[in-house]
C-alpha cells in the first residue's frame, strides 16, 4: 500500500460502504479525486439549478433554465433541414414549443394532444417563438406534483456517471452521516470559529449540497458565500499547515553550527570593489546569525534585479567554508550558473578557497573529476544547476546549500537537496542537515510570500548599490518600428550595446523562436554596420552559450533574445532593451527583463513596443512599468491587476493544487489564514493531522516521504 492511500485509510470510510459502488463506480468516482466515503461530502457543485417552483411559459427568458408545466396543444414531424419532433405546449400565460432532433416513435405518440407534461431546460428563442430543445421532461398524471425543496446542485463529474446518479451518492453519503456510520470532524474548534466568524462545517456542507430556494445564487456562483469562504479558509488552512510541518521536521535534524568567520570574512571584503549596502549587510548578519545556529536555516532572500545578492550568498558561503564545511549554489540554467561559477572563483581562489563546477553539459572525465573533487572535499565551494540534486553526486561536508532564482525550483527539488547533507562520502549518515540559502529576484508581496512559502523565514534586499541610474522606460507603438531601429542605431554608435527581445506566440516556443529569426534578419539588414546576435530556447545549450559570451564580450552589438535571457546575465555595457509585444508579458517578467539593463554607468533605457490597440488593463499595466522601477511596488499591481495565480505559478511554488480554494478570487483570505494558522497551532495542535489529511490526501504522502 502507498503511503498516500495508507494515510487516507485511517479514519476514513471506504466507497464501497456506498449502495451501488462497484468497481466501475469506484473508477469513476476517483477519477473525480474521490477515494473514500468522507470525500463526496467536499465534492461541491459547480452551479445550481432552480427547479423549486414552474415559471409560467410568459416569464420565461430566454438565455435561463426553468420548470414549466402546460398541456400538449400539439405534435408534429417537421421535415426541414434537419428532422425534428416539435411539440407545441400551453398554459393560461403564453405559448411554447418543444423540439427534439433525436427521437423514438414512442414519443412522437407520447405527446397526444392535451397531455398534460412538466419539464425542465434552457429557453431559448427559436423560429416559433420561445423554444427548449431536449428538455428533461415528465408526463403529469392526475395527482399533483410537487417541486424540488431545494436548488438543484449540478457537480463536476466524469464520463459514465450522469448528475442523478452522483446527486444520489451524495445524498447518500449524508444519510450515512446521519445515521452515524459516516463521520465528519468539525476540526476548528468554536472559539476559533466565532473569533473567525465562520458558519460550522456540516452546516456549511448541507447548504452548498442542498440550498434553500432564496439562496443568492449570483453569491454563490462567485464564490463569495460565506459557507464557500469557510471551506476555502479550511483548505487554505491545511495548506499553510503542511507547509509549516514540513518546516518543524526540518528544523528537527541537526545541523552544523557555523561560527561567523571574522577574520576570512574581513578578507573576503577588503578584496571586493565596493562594499556592502547596508541592505546586505543587514540581511547577512539575519544568515549569519541563522546558520550560527545548529538549527537547519531556511530562508529566503528576496531582492529586486541587480540588488547584489550573489556576493550575499557567497558571504554566507564564506561562513560554512570557515566553519570546515562545503557549500553549493545552485542556478536553473547552466548560464547563471556559470556565471555565478566565475564570480565565485573571482572571490573565493584569492583566499586559497577551492572552487568546483558541475552541470550536465560536463561529461566524461571532467565530470569524474568535478565530482572527485566534490566528494573528497578537495572543492571547498561548488557551483552548477540541477545536476547537482543528482544521487551520484555525494558531498564530503555539506553545510549551506544555496538556490538562486527559487521559483523555477518547486519545494520538492528543495526537500531533496536536504538528503545531500545527510549521508556523506562513506555512505554512513552524517547526521546533519545543511543549511538551506533560497534567493529569489521575483519579488512577492508579503502576504502571498507568506502563504507560498510558509515554511520559510524571509529576509528582503530593499536597497539597490548606490549609483546606478534608474532604467528610463516608454511605451511605443509598433507603428514606429522605423524610430527604434534608429535608437539602436545611436546607441551602438555610441559603443553601447542593446537587447531585442521577442515575447511569447501563443504559447509556441516553436513560432516564438521563427519570430525571433525573422527579428534578427530583418535587424541585420536594417543595421548593416553592426553585428547581430540571436539566442533562443531551442539552441542548444552551447550554442547558446557561445552567442551570450560573444555578446558579454562585446563581439556582438545586438542581441536578439527570446525570454530566455530574462534570469540573471550580466553585461553592464547594454543600455538599451526593446521589448516587442510586451502586452503578452507579466509585469514581474517584463520587470526582470528590464533589469537585464541599467547595470553600469550610463543611463538605460527600456522600449516597450506594443501593438496597438491596448486593452485598458494593458494600457494601465505597461504604465505601472513606466511610473516604477521599484520590482516590490509593481508585483503589488500585478498582483491587483492580475491576481496570484498569475503573479506566482502555483506550480512554481510548489502549492499543490486546491480543492475549493482559488488563490485569485480568495486573496483577501491569505491574511485571515495566517492568523488562524497560528491560532490553530497554539489552541488545536491535534487536529493539525487530520486537517492536513482531509484536504491534502495523496499529497502529504508525498511530502512525507522526502
Ligand atoms: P542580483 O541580486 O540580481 O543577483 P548580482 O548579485 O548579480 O544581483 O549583482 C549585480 C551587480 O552588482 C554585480 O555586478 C555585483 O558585483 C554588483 N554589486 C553587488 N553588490 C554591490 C554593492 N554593494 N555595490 C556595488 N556593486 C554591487
Ligand atoms: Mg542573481
Amino acid at each position: 500500500m502507498s503511503a498516500a492511500l495508507h494515510a487516507r485509510v485511517s479514519g476514513a470510510t471506504d466507497l464501497n460502504t456506498l449502495k451501488g459502488v462497484g468497481p466501475a463506480m469506484r473508477e469513476r468516482l476517483e477519477r473525480l479525486g474521490l477515494q473514500v466515503a468522507e470525500d463526496l461530502l467536499f465534492h461541491l457543485p459547480l452551479r445550481y439549478q432552480d427547479r423549486t417552483r414552474v415559471t409560467p411559459i410568459a416569464a420565461l427568458k430566454a438565455g435561463s433554465e426553468a420548470v414549466v408545466e402546460g398541456e400538449v396543444t400539439a405534435s408534429d414531424v417537421i421535415q426541414g433541414r434537419k428532422r425534428s419532433l416539435l411539440v407545441r405546449l400551453r398554459d393560461g400565460s403564453g405559448i411554447m414549443s418543444l423540439r427534439f432532433f433525436h427521437f423514438s416513435q414512442a414519443q412522437v405518440g407520447q405527446f397526444a394532444r392535451g397531455t398534460r407534461i412538466r419539464l425542465f431546460g434552457e429557453a431559448r428563442s427559436g423560429s416559433t417563438g420561445l423554444e427548449m430543445y431536449h428538455p428533461e421532461y415528465r408526463l403529469l398524471k392526475d395527482e399533483p406534483q410537487e417541486v424540488e425543496e431545494t436548488l438543484t446542485p449540478i457537480y463536476p463529474t466524469t464520463e459514465g456517471l450522469a448528475q442523478p446518479r452522483l446527486r444520489a451518492l451524495i445524498r447518500q453519503a449524508f444519510e450515512h452521516l446521519d445515521q452515524g456510520s459516516l463521520t465528519l470532524e468539525e476540526l476548528i474548534p468554536d472559539a476559533i470559529r466565532t473569533r473567525f466568524r465562520l458558519p460550522a462545517l456540516r452546516e456549511s456542507l448541507d447548504y452548498l449540497h442542498f440550498p434553500p430556494p432564496d439562496a443568492p445564487l449570483e453569491t454563490l456562483a462567485d464564490g463569495h458565500h460565506p459557507t464557500q469562504r469557510r471551506l476555502a479558509l479550511e483548505e487554505l488552512l491545511a495548506h499553510q499547515l503542511s507547509l509549516y510541518r514540513i518546516r518543524l521536521r526540518i528544523q528537527d535534524d541537526a545541523a552544523p553550527a557555523l561560527p561567523a568567520s571574522g577574520g576570512l570574512a574581513t578578507r573576503f571584503l577588503t578584496q571586493l570593489p565596493f562594499s556592502l549596502t547596508g541592505a546586505q549587510r543587514r540581511v547577512l548578519s539575519e544568515i549569519s546569525a541563522d546558520i550560527s545556529q545548529a538549527t537547519p536555516m531556511l530562508r529566503l532572500v528576496q531582492g529586486d534585479v541587480g540588488s547584489g545578492k550573489t556576493v550575499v550568498a557567497a558571504m554566507a558561503m564564506l561562513q560554512a567554508v570557515a566553519g570546515g564545511y562545503q557549500a553549493a549554489l545552485m542556478a536553473p540554467t547552466e548560464l547563471l550558473a556559470e556565471q555565478h561559477y566565475k564570480s565565485l572563483k573571482r572571490w573565493f581562489e584569492p583566499l586559497g578557497i577551492e572552487v568546483a563546477w558541475l552541470s550536465g553539459k560536463l561529461k566524461g572525465k571532467a565530470r569524474l573529476e568535478a565530482k572527485a573533487m566534490i566528494s573528497e572535499g578537495r572543492a571547498r565551494v561548488v557551483a552548477g544547476t540541477h545536476a547537482l540534486f543528482q544521487d551520484d553526486v555525494h558531498f564530503q561536508r555539506l553545510g549551506l546549500a544555496v538556490i538562486d532564482e527559487q521559483h523555477r525550483f518547486g519545494v520538492h527539488q528543495r526537500l531533496a537537496l536536504r538528503q545531500k547533507g545527510e549521508v556523506s562520502t562513506d555512505g554512513r549518515s552524517s547526521g546533519t542537515t545543511p543549511h538551506q540559502l533560497i534567493m529569489t529576484a521575483t519579488p512577492i508581496p508579503r502576504t502571498l510570500a507568506m502563504s507560498a512559502y510558509a515554511d520559510l523565514d524571509v529576509s528582503v534586499i530593499d536597497e539597490l548599490p548606490p549609483g546606478r541610474t534608474p532604467v528610463r522606460t516608454v511605451a511605443v507603438s509598433d507603428e514606429r518600428r522605423g524610430e527604434v531601429t534608429e535608437r539602436i542605431r545611436n546607441a551602438c554608435m555610441a559603443g553601447r550595446q542593446a537587447y531585442w527581445v521577442c515575447t511569447l506566440i501563443e504559447e509556441s516556443e516553436a513560432l516564438t523562436c521563427q519570430a525571433a529569426e525573422v527579428t534578427r534578419d530583418t535587424l541585420t539588414e536594417a543595421l548593416p554596420e553592426f553585428q547581430v546576435g540571436l539566442v533562443h530556447g531551442r539552441m542548444k545549450a552551447a550554442e547558446k552559450a557561445e552567442v551570450m559570451n560573444a555578446f558579454r564580450d562585446g563581439e556582438l552589438d545586438l542581441l536578439v533574445a527570446t525570454t530566455v535571457i530574462e534570469v540573471g546575465v550580466d553585461v553592464p555595457n547594454a543600455s538599451l532593451m526593446i521589448i516587442e509585444n510586451p502586452e503578452r508579458l507579466g509585469l514581474a517578467q517584463l520587470h526582470q527583463l528590464r533589469g537585464r539593463v541599467g547595470r553600469g554607468r550610463v543611463e538605460s533605457f527600456c522600449v516597450l513596443l506594443y501593438h496597438p490597440p491596448l486593452s485598458d488593463t494593458s494600457r494601465e499595466r505597461l504604465a505601472v512599468l513606466r511610473e516604477s522601477n521599484d520590482g516590490f511596488r509593481i508585483a503589488e499591481r500585478d498582483l491587483e491587476l492580475r491576481g496570484p495565480g498569475e503573479v506566482l505559478g502555483t506550480r512554481q511554488t510548489g502549492l499543490v493544487g486546491m480543492k475549493i480554494a482559488d488563490l485569485t478570487r480568495d486573496r483577501d483570505l491569505l491574511e485571515p489564514v495566517r492568523s488562524l494558522t497560528r491560532a490553530m497551532l497554539d489552541q488545536a495542535p491535534e487536529a493539525v493531522e487530520p486537517l492536513i489529511r482531509r484536504w491534502l490526501g495523496d499529497a502529504v504522502g508525498q511530502y512525507g516521504q522526502v
